[in-house]
C-alpha cells in the first residue's frame, strides 16, 4: 500500500470574533492536532457529528482552508504552506464533490458548461475536445450526453448529484474529497451514487476521503475508517474492524444508534445513548474531550489527552482504557 497523503499534527482554529468585552482572543478549535494517512486507491471515511471538525480536516487537507499548523505531504511533497501558484498543479490533482449539488452548481450555466469549466480554467484542451469531454462525462456517470444544454434544476437531485461528480472528474483528478455526497439524497438514491463512485475508483484509480455524520454511510464504501470528536480523531481502524470491534466508547455509541433490521439481532443488542451535549469547540475542556459524556471516564481522562495509538493491527484509539 502506498500513500497518498499523510497529515500529520493537523490543526485548523477559526478566530472568533471580538466583542466588546472579550478582550483575549478566541479560536474555534475546529481541528486540533489531528495525523492519519490516505493510501493510494483506498476510501477513508471520516465521520462524527456536526462540528467534529470531519469537513473542515477534508477542506483544510485541499487547502481551501489554509492550515494554522502541521503537515500535509501530498505524494512526497509537504503542501501545508504552499500559496496559491504553488497550489496550481495540486489543484486539478484534488477535486471536491459537495452535499448539496445544486447549491454547487451555478444555475444560470449549462451543465456542459459546469462540467467544462474546470477543464477551461485548468486550460487542458481546446473546445471541441472539451464539448466531447462532456459528453464522455455525462455518459460516464449515467447521464445523457444531450443533457448538456440543460441547466441544473431541470434534474433531480441524484441527478444533480451525478453532475457534480462529471464536474469533479473533468480534470482528471487523483483524489477526490466527497463531503457528506449522499446525506441530502433519497435513500433509494444513495445506494446508486455509492455504487456509481465506487466503479469509477476502480476504473479512474481514484482515492477518496469520504466524509459522513453517519456510520451507516461510510459501512459499504470505505476500506478504512477514522471517527473525530471535537476536533480529534478518536478511533481509526479498517472498516470491518471496526464495526466489529469498536473501542473507542463514543465509537461504540455511534454504532449502537444504527438502526438493526433484524428484530431478534436488534433486541441483543442495546442502543447506547449518550447523556449530555458536545462541548463547545472555544475553550475545549482539557484532557480527554469526550469525558463529560463516558461513562468509564476518571481523574486521569479529565486532566490527560489520551494520544491516538495503535492498538495492534493498524487499530488506532485515543482512550485510555487501553494503555498499556
Ligand atoms: Fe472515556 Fe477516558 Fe476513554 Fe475518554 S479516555 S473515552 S473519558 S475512558
Amino acid at each position: 500500500k502506498k500513500t497518498l497523503i499523510e497529515v500529520k499534527g493537523l490543526k485548523k482554529y477559526f478566530p472568533v470574533k471580538k466583542g466588546l468585552f472579550n478582550k483575549t482572543p478566541s479560536y474555534v478549535k475546529a481541528v486540533d492536532d489531528v495525523s492519519f494517512t490516505i493510501n493510494k486507491g483506498e476510501t477513508l471515511g471520516l465521520v462524527g457529528e456536526s462540528g467534529c471538525g470531519k469537513t473542515t480536516t477534508g477542506r483544510t487537507i485541499i487547502k481551501l482552508y489554509e492550515p494554522t499548523d502541521g503537515q500535509i505531504i501530498y505524494d512526497g511533497v509537504d503542501i501545508a504552506k504552499f500559496n496559491e501558484k504553488q497550489m496550481i498543479p495540486y489543484r486539478r490533482k484534488m477535486q471536491m464533490i459537495f452535499q448539496d449539488p445544486y447549491a454547487s452548481l451555478n444555475p444560470r450555466m449549462t451543465v456542459g458548461d459546469i462540467i467544462s469549466e474546470p477543464i477551461m480554467i485548468h486550460n487542458l484542451m481546446d473546445k471541441k475536445a472539451a464539448q466531447e469531454r462532456v459528453q464522455y462525462l455525462l455518459n460516464r456517470v449515467g447521464l445523457n450526453s444531450e443533457h448538456a444544454n440543460r441547466y441544473p434544476h431541470e434534474f433531480s437531485g441524484g441527478q444533480r448529484q451525478r453532475i457534480g461528480i462529471a464536474r469533479a472528474l473533468a480534470v482528471e483528478p487523483e483524489f477526490i474529497i466527497a463531503d457528506e455526497p449522499i446525506s441530502a439524497l433519497d435513500v433509494s438514491i444513495q445506494a446508486q451514487v455509492v455504487n456509481m463512485l465506487e466503479d469509477l475508483q476502480e476504473d479512474l484509480e481514484l482515492t477518496y476521503l469520504f466524509v459522513a455524520h453517519d456510520l451507516s454511510m461510510v459501512k459499504h464504501i470505505s476500506t478504512r475508517i477514522g471517527v473525530m470528536y471535537l476536533g480529534k480523531m478518536v478511533e481509526l481502524a479498517e472498516s470491518n474492524e471496526l464495526y466489529s470491534k469498536p473501542l473507542h466508547p463514543y465509537t461504540q455509541a455511534l454504532l449502537s444508534a444504527i438502526p438493526i433490521p433484524d428484530p431478534d439481532e436488534a433486541a441483543s443488542k442495546k442502543r447506547i445513548v449518550l447523556e449530555g451535549e458536545i462541548p463547545s469547540p472555544i475553550d475545549p475542556p482539557k484532557g480527554c474531550r469526550f469525558a463529560g459524556r463516558c461513562k468509564y471516564a476518571t481523574e486521569k481522562c479529565r486532566e490527560v489527552t489520551p494520544e491516538l495509538k495503535d492498538v495492534g493491527g493498524g487499530h488506532m484509539v485515543a482512550c485510555h482504557l487501553y494503555d498499556k
